[in-house]
């Protein structure tokens, strides 16, 4: 659309993630996902009169390992609220939150959205209870209630409404996503829930200082979605300026099946929630002491790491990210650079390049890799010391995938190892100026591109076991 260019988009996320606790926020039942209907739900979560919630200290402890990593400042009196509404899956008839003491305050974030690095700002985060789930598959025109969810803790992450693009919303996600694992506070399954957010969305004429009316979409569970989800959405807001309509204000919801996000309810009709402090629970009291603790408990950050792995290692910053973007890729990359003890450059790219490819296609996280840092570090020695090269290691690597067999194994077994023999290279390369006159003729004309032609012609008749770089060597003294 031509008109795009005058319309600025403005985006701020309210990110949920279930916090990676053994039990619930204010009672004792477990909170592992995928367990029978009901058979994680105590009397506290399905809210029977007469219990009383006791807030689980390991979920403070979380929130404020993230509030430090964010430099947010952790609030040392916070209040817990009840959020009134009806739902099925709320028995209690109100959700425990935190509305105006929340446990963490004002912090920050850096993305980096193509090449420039760009300060997100934190509102505030708060510890709130999940709610139970509502099954409408197989009930026959009603509805089941799974009350496992319900009391699971949860922390609410808000930013300020200051990113401009879906791209940028994705890439704060995504940092967000790869903080709480890093800090070991949410397991970021997104297909189960553990992470999702809410997208709020206005656009406004480019140039005005006045935010203009949003939109919330709810509940995404991935950064494509939210990424499609706004770009939708911001599409939508603009076409109904353009023909002089008004935005409304409303909570839309996303369907990815079809691509377009639909209205779920306005503000007119959102509820009221009568939030006041819950009179069940104490207010939550953070010492100096205790934050000091929890400091020493952090450890290394993605952008810490990032930094030590291109001084240390002399990594650009593109290999660098890919390999701090998760602890556990991390810590592989350097026990393959210990073990191996080759070039941190040669570990990185093999890394960043097949095997993380191999990954990918595979659908695998690093800790589910077939190959371990051990095999792989084995085969990267071979390539180190010559006795393949880059192209018959991809092989074998593809081998290694495959088998528990080790990189020496493979070479062996099938006979790859390198040929550097000069003296093998030279026959087959006399044979090969022999049987190409045609060529060698148009070579020594001046055309430079057949060199590759013949480095070719010699590779393919070695099975590719040939050295390159003696290969090249060789020729080039030939041909002159
Ligand atoms: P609510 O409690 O109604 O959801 P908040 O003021 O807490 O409202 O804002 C929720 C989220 O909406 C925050 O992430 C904030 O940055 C974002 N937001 C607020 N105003 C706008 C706007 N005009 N356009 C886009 N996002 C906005
Ligand atoms: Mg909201």
């Amino acid at each position: 659309m031509e008109t795009s260019q005058e319309w600025e988009t403005v985006i701020g996320l309210e990110i949920h993630t279930q916090l990676a606790t053994k039990s619930k926020i204010f009672s004792g039942a477990a909170t592992a996902y995928g367990a029978a209907p009901n058979t994680q739900a105590c009397a506290v979560d399905l809210g029977l009169p007469g219990v009383l919630p006791v807030l689980n200290e390991q979920a403070v402890t979380m929130a404020v390992k993230f509030g430090l990593a964010i430099e947010a400042e952790i609030a040392p009196y916070s209040v817990f609220a009840r959020k009134n509404y009806f739902y099925p899956d709320l028995p209690k008839g109100y959700q425990i939150s935190q509305l105006e003491l929340p446990i963490v305050d004002k912090g920050h974030l850096d993305i980096d959205v193509d090449g420039t690095t760009k300060r997100i700002g934190i509102t505030r985060a708060h510890l709130e209870e999940d709610a139970g789930k509502s099954l409408h598959e197989n009930f026959h025109g009603m509805s089941g209630i799974d009350l496992n969810r319900a009391g699971t803790p949860l922390l609410e992450i808000v930013s300020e409404p200051e990113m401009r693009s879906a791209k940028e919303a994705v890439a704060y996600m995504r940092k967000i996503h790869e903080l709480v694992r890093y800090l070991g506070i949410c397991d970021g399954n997104m297909q189960e829930g553990s992470f999702r957010c809410d997208a709020n969305v206005s656009v406004r004429p480019k140039g005005q200082q006045e935010f203009g009316t949003r939109a919330e979409i709810k509940n995404i569970n991935s950064f494509k979605f939210v990424e499609k989800a706004i770009n939708h959405e911001v599409a939508r807001q603009i076409e109904v300026i353009e023909r002089g309509g008004k935005v409304a204000q409303e909570t839309r919801l996303y369907d990815s099946a079809k691509d377009e996000t639909r209205s779920m309810r306005s503000k007119e009709e959102a509820n009221d929630y009568r939030y006041f402090p819950d009179p069940d629970l104490l207010p939550v009291h953070i010492s100096e002491d205790f934050k000091a603790k929890i400091k020493l408990q952090l450890p290394e950050l993605p952008e810490a790491k990032k930094l030590r792995f291109k001084e240390q290692y002399q990594l650009d910053d593109e290999n660098a990210g890919i390999l701090t973007s998760s602890r556990q890729l991390a810590d592989y990359f350097e026990a393959v650079v210990k073990e191996s003890s080759c070039k941190a450059k040669l570990c990185a790219n093999w890394i960043t390049g097949d095997l993380v490819a191999a990954l990918n296609k595979a659908d695998l996280d690093i800790t589910e890799s077939p190959v371990n840092y051990h095999r792989f570090a084995g085969l990267l020695l071979r390539i180190n010391d010559d006795t393949i090269s880059g192209k018959i290691a991809k092989q074998v690597f593809e081998l290694m995938w495959q088998s528990s067999l080790t990189a020496d194994e493979i070479i062996a077994e099938k006979g790859l190892k390198q040929i550097t023999d000069t003296g093998a290279i030279e026959a087959v390369i006399d044979k090969i100026i022999a049987n190409n006159a045609k060529q060698i003729e148009q070579y020594l004309a001046g055309n430079e591109k057949m060199f590759g032609f013949f480095v070719g012609q010699v590779m393919k008749e070695m099975q590719g076991k040939a050295n390159p770089a003696e290969v090249n060597k060789m020729l080039k003294a030939k041909l002159k």
